[in-house]
């Protein structure tokens, strides 16, 4: 079977970080795409696993020399990219690629890999996303406000990805997912 790139979207605190991680542990044949950002970690995010923190002119630099296969500015605030490098050895060596990235990302994804699928993932309400992002618990109330306002623009946007999924149940919507690459 040829080895897919399958883009997992959708608003904050919707949980595609526990879907991705679900899939990659479940799955020997999928891997998972460490993104570059300016952000600063938050509490228990380890450099290289959860995210690859570079400086502001670190992530110029790739951007530059054209080392990231996409890359967005988030929530009007800190930049995230896709270092292109390792997506491209791990599909060479047969491995699905899961990357979880914002909207604006998966479809810059899509136009340099057509085949890529691009799966939206949505809260099962608006109401349960609130609430989901209050039990994290790690943004401050204006980062709050600023993630749902993006969440309702890139909600409308939904409908121009190749799937949609419900984030009801991880194990569910996880195997949801794995079914949909089997059968694209
Ligand atoms: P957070 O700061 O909560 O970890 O992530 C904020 C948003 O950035 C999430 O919607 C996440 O999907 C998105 N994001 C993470 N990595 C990337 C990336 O490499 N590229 C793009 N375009 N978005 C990303």
């Amino acid at each position: 079977m040829i080895a897919k790139l399958v883009v997992l979207s959708g608003p904050s605190a919707v949980g595609k970080g526990t879907l991705a991680s679900y899939i990659i542990e479940q799955n020997k044949d999928y891997e998972l795409s460490v993104s570059a950002t300016t952000r600063s970690p938050r509490p228990g995010e380890i450099d290289g696993i959860s995210y690859r923190f570079v400086s502001e002119d670190e992530f110029s630099r790739m951007q530059q020399s054209n080392e990231l296969l996409e890359w967005a500015t988030v929530h009007g605030q800190h930049r995230y990219g896709t270092p292109r490098f390792p997506v491209e050895k791990a599909l060479a060596e047969g491995k699905n690629v899961v990357l979880e990235i914002d909207v604006q990302g998966a479809f810059q994804v899509k136009k340099s890999f057509p085949e890529a699928l691009l799966v939206f993932v949505n809260p099962p309400s608006f109401e349960e996303l609130e609430a989901r992002m209050e039990k994290r618990g790690t943004e401050s109330p204006e980062d709050k406000l600023r993630r749902l306002e993006t969440a309702t623009s890139e909600l409308s946007q939904a409908d121009s990805f190749d799937f949609q999924v419900i984030n009801d149940e991880v194990a569910r919507c996880a195997q949801e997912v794995v079914d949909l690459v089997k059968s694209n």
